[in-house]
């Protein structure tokens, strides 16, 4: 058996009175993609968030790639790579000066166009984000999780609001990614409770 790279143990967020994440725990192994699966509300968001370090959790242990969440969070945030929403994007810049802003965020060095080879986008490299389609968009903000050259890449609904088309890309560069990256991805699924398992994706 592997080690895994993120174990989280008995996870509990409260706001307030109401338990919006009542206990769970998993593992996930080094180079998985992994799949937070279940409708709105059930908690996804809310335990990635904890994980990736930008929420608080009310109890319960959390560790990743060795390093404790509430004695390590720094060390955290250097080995992760978060999608942003796609709204999140400054809309009017191009793919190449939206990169090179995450360059300089990051304080790293990687070359724009090998970014966009990997998501298919190289023939975008001048376009404003505003110009894409929407599966360019998603494609365009998961290259961007890449930037800070991360050991585990955080999704946040990568196939919501997609096409046919699309969602066959989609799943077929988070497969891609899968092979170098240790993938953790939340998504609205039919089920009427809060489930989680590794996806049959690979
Ligand atoms: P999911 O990503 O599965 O849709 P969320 O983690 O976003 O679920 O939300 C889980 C529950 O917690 C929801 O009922 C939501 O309304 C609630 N919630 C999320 N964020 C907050 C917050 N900042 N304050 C209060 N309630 C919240
Ligand atoms: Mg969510």
């Amino acid at each position: 058996m592997p080690t895994p790279i993120i174990t989280v143990q008995n996870l509990v967020k409260k706001y307030g009175n109401f338990t919006a994440v009542n206990g769970i725990s998993f593992e996930v192994n080094p180079g998985e993609i992994f799949g937070l699966l279940g409708p709105n509300g059930a908690g996804k968001s809310t335990t990635l968030e904890i994980i990736e370090t930008l929420r608080e959790k009310t109890s319960g242990e959390i560790w990743v790639n060795g390093f404790n969440i509430d004695s390590a969070p720094e060390a955290i945030k250097k080995i992760i790579g978060v999608q942003l929403q796609t709204a999140g994007f400054y809309h009017s810049l191009t793919l190449t000066e939206l990169i090179e802003l995450f360059i300089g965020l990051y304080q790293t060095s990687i070359d724009p166009l090998e970014l966009l080879k990997k998501v298919n986008l190289t023939d975008k490299a001048n376009a404003k984000f505003k110009q894409l389609s929407g599966g360019q968009k998603q494609r365009f903000s998961i290259a961007t999780t890449l930037i800070n050259k991360p050991t585990i890449v955080f999704l946040d609904e990568p196939t919501t609001g997609l096409d046919p088309n699309q969602l066959v890309e989609i799943r077929a560069l988070i497969k891609e990614l899968g092979k170098e990256k240790t993938v953790l991805l939340q998504d609205k699924r039919c089920r009427n409770q809060y489930q989680y398992f590794s996806q049959k994706i690979k």
